[in-house]
């Protein structure tokens, strides 16, 4: 069972950044307007994640760690609609199955809060104990009892460089979330969680980029774009400051980089490519969903539609707005 249930985790967690992916998303399943991530030598020491979201009732403890407990899909039907971050039921139990795990987490209606172990997904103890409203997740040596995979992690920094991706990914698509980040015990990322999208743009990317911004918010029949792209200056060698969301969920998509790249043409170097923090909000029937859980990769049914009226939108907004320096 342990063997099974590490290979399974395997496909879940294949490095920290995936926990913390994965439990940045269930603090915001859990409703949280807070989330505090704080890693040491690359996350492979230590994961700590703090949220102030609606906690684990004592009695659904042990379930959630069980292999598809999930408290979150009520149907098949649902597996097809991406409202929920979280539908696998698998997140828990992975990163139990390969770490060193303590959960300390209080509901509201409860007086007092619970703390529960559990190690290579043999529980250790389960006990009372003061805490706050919410949730901490303390994850300890990844891969601690399965040596062949400990060594396909490179080194802290370059872990702690992916562990920083999924956080600001994650501040980039919800600007009401107030988002910590601590590495090796320095201050790395704070967001206020006041909602504007600017300041989460602000404290990733800095001064320059903010003020090179062009605002987008356009609507159609099928779908509302919303977000900001970077004047014609501001670029990369790389897609790196291309950020696409789709229903709320990073994603990459081939036909939204042409599309934004098709409307840049005209005002971009050769080799160069835009800053861009796009929300596109579409009707999830229009969504192929690839229930896949590492897949980012998305289809849109209604492509012919969508792809030429991104390009329109986005080269009215670059050829009207920008005043670019003489
Ligand atoms: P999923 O998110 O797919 O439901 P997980 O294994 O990630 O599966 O989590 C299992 C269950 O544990 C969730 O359905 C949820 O009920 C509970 N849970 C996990 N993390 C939290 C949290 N931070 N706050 C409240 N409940 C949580
Ligand atoms: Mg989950």
């Amino acid at each position: 069972q342990n063997t099974i249930n590490q290979i399974a985790a395997g496909e879940v967690i294949d490095r920290p950044a995936s926990i913390v992916k994965e439990l940045m998303e269930n603090s915001i399943d859990a409703g949280a307007d807070k989330i505090s991530v704080e890693i040491k030598d690359g996350g492979t020491k230590l994961i700590r994640i703090t949220d102030n979201g609606c906690g684990i009732d004592r009695d659904d403890i042990k379930t959630a760690f069980l292999r598809h407990a999930t408290s979150k899909i009520k149907s098949v039907e649902d597996l097809m609609v991406v409202s929920s971050l979280g539908f696998r039921g698998e997140a828990l139990s992975s990163i139990a199955a390969v770490c060193q795990v303590e959960l300390i987490t209080k509901t509201q209606d409860s007086f007092v809060g619970c703390k529960y172990t559990i190690e290579g997904g043999k529980e250790k103890g389960l006990e009372e104990i003061g805490a706050p409203d919410g949730t901490t997740f303390l994850v300890r040596n990844i891969f601690f009892n399965t040596p062949a995979r400990r060594k396909f992690l490179k080194t802290p920094q370059t872990e702690a460089g992916y562990i920083s991706e999924i956080v600001e990914r994650i501040a980039l698509s919800h600007p009401e979330i107030a988002i910590n980040f601590i590495n090796n015990g320095q201050p790395k990322l704070h967001t206020p969680g006041n909602g504007n999208l600017k300041d989460v743009i602000y404290n990733i990317y800095g001064r320059e980029i903010t003020n090179n911004l062009i605002e987008i918010n356009e609507e159609c029949e099928f779908a509302h774009l919303k977000g900001f792209i970077g004047k014609p200056l501001i670029s990369k060698g790389n897609r790196t400051f291309e950020n696409y969301f789709v229903n709320g969920r990073y994603i990459k998509s081939t036909i939204l980089t042409k599309a934004i790249e098709e409307a840049f043409a005209p005002v971009m170097m050769q080799h160069k490519y835009p800053f861009t923090v796009l929300h596109l909000k579409i009707n999830s029937d229009l969504l192929d969903v690839n229930v896949h859980p590492s897949k980012m990769e998305l289809r849109f049914r209604n492509g012919k539609d969508l792809y030429p009226w991104i390009v329109e939108v986005l080269s009215e907004a670059i050829i009207e707005k920008p005043k670019i320096p003489q």
